[in-house]
């Protein structure tokens, strides 16, 4: 089986509706979200012409005096830019270089330039249909399949619009996109259970537009939020303004969970809601389901920096003392949760410090954004044992993740699943703690303030919001119990693919 690179990225766009250069905005908004993908970054303006510029690792710093070098390289009013990691798939620097976005997609003088966030499911079906248009395409990344099936479709009908509502009614999966056209049409689109995020910005005196996953990117460039693009809807810039459509509606939506917990900058608003504020809301829910064990601890601690605002929380809702006693080191940027598992443990080690002082001998509470392998986790106990903590008790945000997610998060299988497999108990056995509690999922979601049917609980419920991957979930689970071993990412296999396909 080949492994092709499955993504969850960081999209931001814009436009200078007075003609001035668009790079220094995209360059902005990149760097305010680089937590949403560390491996490549790029960008691709437009003028009339296409530019574009990618590369590896994290967004570099421009010293000043280079400034005007970029600018030249990439010009224009116009431009899309991503940041990015790989889920799966090979990670050497030729195979994450072609999967680098934005990407661009090519035919009879009509191409079509994206920046993408997501996860596709049904792959195969999409690599079929576009063959019939480009007999030799194959694909390095999901961004291609996206771009390509735009393209024939524009080709075919001779309409952004309607090839938007094709891919819309077609692709399996959780796309946020932002692109142009080789005409110059800027848009952005999100698909129709509006899984990842992507808004939309505006500066009305400097006649700036933008999109962007995260209200993080908007903020950085002194821009204000408009609007969260619906699920379904389309959004086109015109001269003046945002336009937007309803192409797709579903009559639901299904908004990722996980981004509240784990993928979100605290200080992005997700809703009407900073995710600040909502984890502070976590931590005291999980004060407040746990009693007992909140009697059982001296202090409460965090592990930076997803699960700071759930122990501040804790502690605002009981009093417990709250130490700061761990801490990142500010240069290590890795997100340990997005590394190959070989290289989890040593930089769980090398990213987090202890004070061991102030936990010698106490009874700690660490607040923990997820627990999905329990590897890294596991790391996090030992140290705290290893320093004289008396006892470890975890209090987890995210609650039991007990399937894998087919949209773009690294949790592809259910064998990986610490939560798929054991139960609390055994959880806190085999990660060496006392005890591990998870928010009740009744609680997270009222803490969000999003209602039940807004939002994506694959992963939690095991219930998808597509098709496609609900076929294969449920295949893959009942191969699971059966004893089959799983091997990489099950529901990349053709046979699966096959079977679960669009009918
Ligand atoms: S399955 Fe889980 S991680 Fe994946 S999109 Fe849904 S809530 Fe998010």
């Amino acid at each position: 089986m080949k492994e092709y690179l499955k993504i969850d990225c960081g999209v931001f766009a814009a436009a200078n509706l007075r003609g001035q250069p668009v790079f220094p905005l995209l360059y902005w908004g990149l760097r305010a979200q680089n937590h949403r993908g560390h491996q490549s970054h790029g960008f691709v303006t437009f003028d009339g012409k296409f530019y574009s510029y990618k590369s590896l690792d994290l967004v570099p710093r421009i010293k000043t005096r280079a400034t005007h070098e970029w600018l030249k390289r990439l010009p224009g009013s116009i431009g899309i830019a991503n940041v990015r990691y790989t889920t799966s798939g090979k990670t050497d620097e030729k195979a994450l270089m072609k999967g680098t976005q934005p990407v661009i997609a090519k035919k009879n003088g009509r191409k079509i330039a994206i920046s993408f966030n997501g996860n596709v499911v049904n792959t195969l079906q999409l690599k079929r249909e576009i063959q019939k248009e480009f007999p030799r395409f194959e694909y390095e990344c999901d961004a291609d399949l996206i771009s390509h099936k735009l393209l024939v479709e524009n080709l075919k009908t001779g309409s952004l619009t309607e090839a938007v509502k094709r891919c819309m009614k077609e692709i399996d999966g959780a796309f946020s996109v932002a692109g142009i056209t080789q005409k110059g049409e800027f848009f952005a689109f999100k698909d129709p259970y509006g899984i990842r995020p992507l808004c939309a910005g505006k500066d009305q005196k400097t006649k700036i537009l933008a999109f962007s996953s995260e209200t993080v990117g908007f903020d950085i460039n002194a821009l204000k939020f408009q609007f969260e693009i619906e699920p379904g809807e389309l959004v086109k810039v015109t001269k003046r303004s945002l336009e937007r459509e309803k192409l797709v509606n579903m009559g639901k939506k299904a908004f990722c969970a996980f981004e509240f917990a784990y993928f979100a900058r605290p200080d992005s608003k997700l809703g009407k809601k900073y995710v600040y504020e909502i984890r502070e809301q976590f931590g005291r829910n999980l004060a407040e389901e746990n009693p007992e064990i909140v009697q059982d601890a001296d202090l409460i601690i965090s592990i930076p920096e997803t699960g700071d605002d759930s122990a501040l929380g804790v502690h605002e809702a009981t009093g417990l003392k709250w130490e700061r006693a761990s801490r990142r080191h500010r240069y290590v940027t890795e997100r340990a949760f997005i590394l190959l598992s070989k290289e989890r443990q040593s930089t769980i080690d090398k990213k987090i410090n202890f004070i061991a002082s102030k936990i010698r001998g106490k009874r700690v509470i660490i607040t923990e954004d997820s627990i999905v392998r329990g590897d890294t986790t596991k790391v996090v106990v030992e140290k705290l044992r290893k320093m004289g903590a008396k006892k470890v008790h975890l209090f987890v945000t995210f609650p039991r993740i007990i399937g894998p997610c087919f949209y773009g998060i690294n949790m592809a299988t259910y064998g990986e699943l610490i939560g798929a497999n054991y139960d609390e108990e055994e959880i806190a056995k085999i990660i060496g703690a006392d005890s591990v509690n998870y928010q009740s999922l009744k609680g997270f979601i009222k803490a969000t303030g999003y209602h039940r049917n807004e939002l994506c609980l694959g992963c939690l419920t095991r219930k998808y919001p597509t098709p496609m991957a609900q076929r294969i979930a449920d295949e893959m689970w009942k191969r699971f119990q059966e004893g089959e071993k799983e091997t990489g990412r099950l529901y990349e296999i053709p046979e699966l693919l096959e079977n679960a396909a669009i009918k």
